[in-house]
């Protein structure tokens, strides 16, 4: 039930991505047991991970780190291209007042701090960006992103809706850029569209869909629909892939777990999985490094 709509302009180079996220943030709260302050933090940050995803091609993936100097201390996620997204909070639990009768995403983050953005495009080197926090919103400093460190015009929508007793009701977001040539005509259009229009949140909770918003935005500009694609919350994780995470700790690092601890549990910090190694599996990872060598 969780899909993001592409939209283009007809004559102008505008793309307009929105997308509805209530299932799969609604599940990252349960996995992760998020307060509700976190669950809109994570929340929108998963969101906005989609929506950056969707701008990529096949096979390529993006990571959002968000680093802030509140108490919530980071948020980070992984997006693919095929509309699959993780992530998780430094301080799931986390309690901030809140603000203006809002949940206090900006004080649960800091605004002070930073937004580093990872593309893996299938390069040798992945490509990275770092700006500064511009609000904390999350919203904001992804369009920051875009225009400080990509230099093209951006605006984004997030919006997470947390009830009372801690459930997701309504999740979602739009993103929507102009590439040159841009007609300032048109962006001034959308501009106004945008600022006129009511939050995502309440948008969704009215009923309204990605279609819908973005036929808001784009009222008075000529567009046709791309095409739909479904979202999900998905890790990449296996246990193949944690012996190899363990395998890179080294020989005399394994000797010392098997030493201290006999046996150990390793979990993803992404989707909670634990992956349990005795000592003789980690007997086992050690002899591998060994031979290799
Ligand atoms: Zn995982």
């Amino acid at each position: 039930m969780d899909y993001l709509v592409r939209f283009m302009g007809d004559k102008y180079n505008v793309i307009g991505l929105a997308c509805v996220t209530t299932g799969l943030v609604d599940e990252a709260r349960r996995l992760h047991g998020t307060s509700r302050t976190a669950s809109a933090a994570l929340g929108r940050a998963l969101t906005g991970g989609l929506l950056m995803g969707a701008l990529l091609k096949r096979g390529q993936r993006v990571g959002l780190k968000f680093e802030g100097s509140g108490p919530l201390k980071k948020i980070i996620v992984e997006a693919e291209s095929d509309g699959s997204v993780r992530g998780f909070v430094g301080v799931p639990g986390v309690e901030v007042p809140l603000n203006d009768e809002k949940l206090n995403v900006s004080g649960a983050l800091g605004s002070e701090g930073s937004l580093t953005v990872i593309k893996d495009l299938g390069l040798k080197e992945p490509y990275r960006g770092i700006v500064k926090l511009l609000t904390g919103e999350i919203a904001e400093d992804i369009a920051y992103y875009f225009s400080e460190s990509e230099q093209i015009p951006s605006a984004v929508g997030l919006g997470v809706f947390v009830k009372p007793d801690g459930k997701v009701s309504a999740a979602g977001g739009f993103l929507i850029q102009s590439l040159p040539p841009s007609e300032e005509r048109t962006v001034e259009q959308l501009i106004g569209n945008i600022r006129g229009m009511p939050f995502v949140t309440d948008l969704l909770r009215e009923g309204k869909t990605p279609e819908d918003i973005l036929a808001m935005i784009f009222s008075g500009i000529p567009y046709q629909v791309l095409g739909r694609r479904d979202l999900s919350l998905r890790c990449t994780c296996s246990r193949e892939r944690i012996e190899r995470v363990l395998i890179s700790l080294g020989s005399e690092e394994l000797r010392r777990i098997i030493a201290e601890q006999g046996e150990t549990e390793v979990t993803c910090e992404f989707c909670r999985t634990s992956y349990h190694f005795t000592s003789k599996e980690l007997g086992d990872l050690r002899r591998e490094i060994t031979a290799a060598d």
